[in-house]
């Protein structure tokens, strides 16, 4: 198995416990998230387990009419849409995630830079639900 896998498995299952996990750097203090066991500033190999505080200000967005197979079975189609947005979290990396409870019926009035927190949330069918990264206004 590659590091790269290893290291994505390791930060779900973190968010299985609503734990948002990343890397700090003990050589340029460069922060990662998903962690990574190799800075990508420094190429340090040296670094610390870092717990996001969760939350963080919106810096983009999409809104999303037409979903993938997925989140058609979650219930979103083109009259009920949902928001993936990059969040820039308070220590400075980013990360895109699903934006809830925002008013999706006029997207140009979602400014950038609300202030976000993260929210984990449940779907997948009866029994097999998965748990992913969210976030909603603070
Ligand atoms: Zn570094």
């Amino acid at each position: 198995m590659s590091g790269c896998k290893l290291e994505t498995k390791t930060f779900y299952q973190a968010i299985d416990n609503e734990v948002l996990i990343g890397s700090r750097c003990l050589s340029c203090g460069h922060i990662s998230i998903p962690q990574r066991y190799i800075c990508s500033r420094c190429h340090s190999t040296e670094a610390e387990r870092l717990e996001f505080v969760g939350t963080g200000k919106l810096a983009a967005f999409t809104v999303i009419y037409v979903p993938a197979t997925e989140m058609v079975k979650a219930g979103y189609d083109s009259k009920n849409p949902y928001m993936v947005g990059i969040v820039t979290l308070d220590e400075g990396p980013r990360i895109s995630a699903q934006i809830l409870g925002m008013d999706l019926t006029d997207p140009a009035k979602i400014k950038i830079g609300t202030p976000l927190k993260m929210k984990v949330i449940e779907r997948g069918p009866e029994g097999q639900t998965k748990k992913f990264l969210a976030f909603e206004p603070l």
